[in-house]
């Protein structure tokens, strides 16, 4: 990267952020437009620019693609459907490999439909990213497991802490580690101990946002940085204490930021970003 150094160097912005507003060309101009040379993509909107074009705009604008959304979802109740979900994700690989993006996020799985086995779900999970790991290494593309905050055990991943992320890492080997996304892994008590576990090599990616108290929605009322309870600096200092020295990526669902204006949005991420690191 040749962009000159800056406070903002190291922040990245998850374009779910603004993802009702922008598209990907939009979000692209728009981030670089105030500094900001970090952006984590998603594959419906890098599917609606087009992988090809969307790559170009990527390299001229000097971005650094912080990590694909995502693959994964990889319980179901039949073999067959499990393998669509692992299709998915090998083309997910790819276009990671297209884009340049550091990682490719996964989001595991919840559990599978009419089932009560969360066992059985969480055996699936390991056998899909037993199969998708050979073809990820070889496109040198890590595979980022993302724990989930539990309340989405039963629809979205019933990988919810980093000790289960860590242990599940040891057991499939190289090309694979975490996304460390404060809003999921906040309230773990083992927090610590398991970041230091994860290391420098396991870290793929942090993601901050913040813990709105009341939570009004389960899925899209993540706060901005700042008006929460999450100690983002704390648990900042703790991946780079672990050895972690990339993006740090903004990732806020939330339908009262999706309703403001794109740029201001951007322009407040900045700003609590940069209050965050003048804490740190
Ligand atoms: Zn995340």
């Amino acid at each position: 990267m040749n962009h000159p150094t800056t406070d903002l160097d190291l922040l990245s912005i998850n374009q779910a952020t603004t993802k009702i507003q922008w598209t990907l060309k939009e979000a692209i101009n728009g981030y670089q437009a105030q500094g900001i040379h970090g952006i984590s993509v998603w594959r419906d909107k890098l599917a609606e620019y087009g992988v090809e074009q969307a790559s170009h705009h990527l390299i001229n604008a000097n971005m650094t693609v912080t990590g694909l959304c995502r693959g994964g979802m990889f319980t179901a109740s039949t073999p067959k459907l499990r393998q669509v979900s692992i299709d998915e994700t090998l083309t997910a690989v790819d276009e990671a490999a297209a884009i340049n993006a550091q990682c490719l996020v996964i989001v595991a799985g919840g559990l599978a439909d009419g089932s009560k086995n969360i066992v059985q779900a969480r055996e699936q999970i390991t056998e899909a990213l037993l199969k998708v790991l050979p073809y990820a290494r070889s496109a040198n593309i890590p595979i980022a497991i993302e724990p989930l905050h539990p309340m989405y055990a039963a629809d979205r991943s019933c990988i919810n802490t980093m000790e289960q992320a860590n242990d599940l890492c040891d057991l499939l080997g190289r090309g694979v580690g975490i996304a460390v996304d404060v809003y999921h892994v906040w309230w773990d008590p083992k927090l610590e101990e398991q970041i230091k576990r994860a290391g420098k090599e396991r870290i793929l990616g942090f993601h901050i946002c913040d813990w709105r108290v009341p939570t009004r929605e389960l899925l899209l009322d993540r706060a901005m940085m700042g008006d929460g309870v999450i100690d983002i600096a704390g648990i900042h200092k703790m991946v780079r204490d672990a050895g972690y020295t990339g993006y740090s990526e903004v990732e806020i669902f939330s339908n009262e930021w999706w309703n403001k204006p794109a740029f201001d949005v951007v322009s407040t991420c900045k700003e609590r970003y940069l209050e965050m690191m003048r804490k740190a």
